[in-house]
């Protein structure tokens, strides 16, 4: 018998250095990566969680592109299968929000031709900085709502609303999603 009921596939996108493979690696792990890492690969976690109201258990399978990748743009081959997307910006990287709202959300929408079919959640990272906010909550939490996305703000480095994070996208894809 399996050990879940289904498997997500799940991807980050947003603008280098916004904190995704960090976000990535708080999914299980405790080690805060104080120096920027570069590795050049995709690398994915994975982490299995409890979908309510019916208690399935849902693999998630979570990925990010790694090192010089992070400067392309992504590909069919990364969007394809994925039923969650995240979106990360900066909360202090004004530029890394107004990507993540036109940039990055086009790329998906260009891969993703049933919008439908993807739940997205757009996440503005590194909250422990509030003092150096350059993005409102209030604005980023419009934008969601006008545009159909779900929204949280995090921090990797403290963990705030990191497991949030992962339960509100896993929630979303099993609510939304036509799974049979
Ligand atoms: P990526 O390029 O989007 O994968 O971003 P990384 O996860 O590599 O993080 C880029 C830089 O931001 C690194 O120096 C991290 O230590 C830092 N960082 C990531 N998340 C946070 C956070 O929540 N708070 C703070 N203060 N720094 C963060």
């Amino acid at each position: 018998s399996n050990d879940y009921d289904y498997l997500f596939k799940i991807v980050l996108i947003g603008d280098p250095g916004v904190g995704k493979s960090n976000i990535l690696s708080r999914i299980h792990r405790n080690d805060f990566n104080v120096n920027y890492q570069e590795t050049d690969i995709v690398e994915f976690a994975q982490k299995i969680f409890e979908v309510q109201p019916d208690g399935k258990r849902v693999k998630a399978q979570i990925w990010d592109r790694g090192g010089s990748k992070k400067y392309q743009s992504a590909g069919f081959q990364y969007y394809r299968g994925a039923v969650g997307v995240i979106v990360v910006y900066s909360i202090t990287d004004r530029a890394s929000f107004e990507n993540a709202t036109t940039y990055w959300l086009e790329e998906l929408s260009q891969f993703k031709k049933s919008q439908d079919d993807v739940y997205r959640l757009l996440v503005g990272n590194k909250i422990d900085l509030n003092d150096k906010r350059s993005v409102s909550i209030d604005e980023a939490r419009q934008f969601a709502e006008n545009n159909g996305l779900s929204f949280i703000e995090t921090s990797a480095l403290n963990l705030n609303n990191i497991d949030n994070l992962f339960q509100d996208v896993v929630n979303g894809i099993y609510n939304n999603a036509k799974v049979v």
